[in-house]
């Protein structure tokens, strides 16, 4: 996706709340794109830009398109130093990128694009979709050594897959849960897909890392605080597991990682550690320069809004 920085940001209302718990819970952001695609923005937030090298959390869906012709349709844009993180649960999405990529996801398999230095790409609902779409966009900011290396694309049709008692888990990347995805990473992380039955579920952390949960059906309780589609709990570093329990049947995201050490300058569709390196991207994408070209898509390119004063660092 393209991130068209016309969210409502209203930094008292989607300020988070801290509980007598310390549990801190983030509202997401809600958008809308096209006539009937709602977007849940849980990162950057105003109180939390990053959970380990998150970045930028999306959850869109679930869509039921009430025509074929509908769906999504994201034209050429650019980005710089992440990795873009496409997990479905329902659903189609053909990808296209600068790169010579045509790839075609759906529920079960990993979108892993890796930007780097610079890549485009385009996301449309395919001809033949069948008229649902559901699923989460990550980002992943790439630390500090690895950021301006040659872009890249793979895709994985097949991810690990625990059951344990309550819950079964895919580790989409990273590892976790005593599995780890083959997708390539540049940081110590997890990201996975969490499906809970009706009752109690113990979900195993990495006791140095922070963890965030999103919560995309359903709801679930977290030591006496209920946590529901559109909320984001962080877990910072220390705990070893988090118990969780329903009443029905729920599922979530579990994002977490190493916290950053560098702070990320994110504008558009750019992750940078400067000003600098954004204004240059952007002159770039402007001057038709570095990003290339994505072939076999009906649709114009994207036109950046305008950057306006100083990137705040
Ligand atoms: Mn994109």
């Amino acid at each position: 996706m393209s991130n068209p920085d016309d969210f409502p940001a209203d930094p008292a209302r989607y300020a988070a709340t801290i509980d007598e718990d310390q549990l801190e819970i983030l509202e997401a952001r809600v958008g809308t794109v096209g006539t009937s695609l709602t977007i849940r923005r849980a990162l950057p937030a105003a109180r939390r830009r990053t959970v380990g090298a998150w970045c930028f959390l999306d959850h869109f869906g679930p869509a039921s398109f009430q025509q074929r012709k509908e769906g999504i349709w994201v034209g050429q844009h650019p980005h710089i130093g992440l990795q873009t993180v496409t997990w479905l649960f329902d659903g189609q999405v053909l990808h296209r990128d600068s790169l010579g990529t045509v790839q075609r996801i759906e529920s079960g398999g990993l979108n892993l694009m890796t930007a780097g230095q610079g890549i485009s790409h385009t996301e449309e609902s395919p001809h033949d979709h069948d008229g649902s779409l559901h699923g989460v966009q990550f980002w992943l900011a790439l630390p500090p050594g690895q950021a301006s290396r040659a872009p890249a694309f793979e895709h994985h049709g097949t991810l690990p897959t625990v059951t344990d008692d309550g819950l079964s888990a895919t580790v989409f990347i990273g590892e976790g849960l005593g599995v780890a995805s083959p997708a390539g990473t540049f940081s110590p992380l997890v990201g996975a897909e969490v499906r809970l039955a009706p009752g109690r579920a113990r979900l195993p952390l990495e006791a140095t890392w922070e963890h965030a949960l999103m919560v995309t059906d359903g709801s679930v309780e977290v030591e006496g605080s209920r946590i529901g589609v559109g909320q984001l709990l962080y877990l910072k570093p220390g705990r070893r597991e988090v118990l969780l329990h329903t009443t029905g049947s729920a599922r979530l995201i579990l994002a977490g990682g190493e916290p950053l050490t560098d702070p990320v300058v994110l504008w558009w569709n750019f992750v940078a550690r400067s000003d600098a390196e954004i204004r240059e991207a952007l002159a770039d994408w402007q001057q038709g320069q570095r990003f290339g070209e994505v072939t076999g898509f009906e649709g114009e390119r994207l036109v950046a809004p305008p950057l306006l004063g100083h990137l705040k660092v």
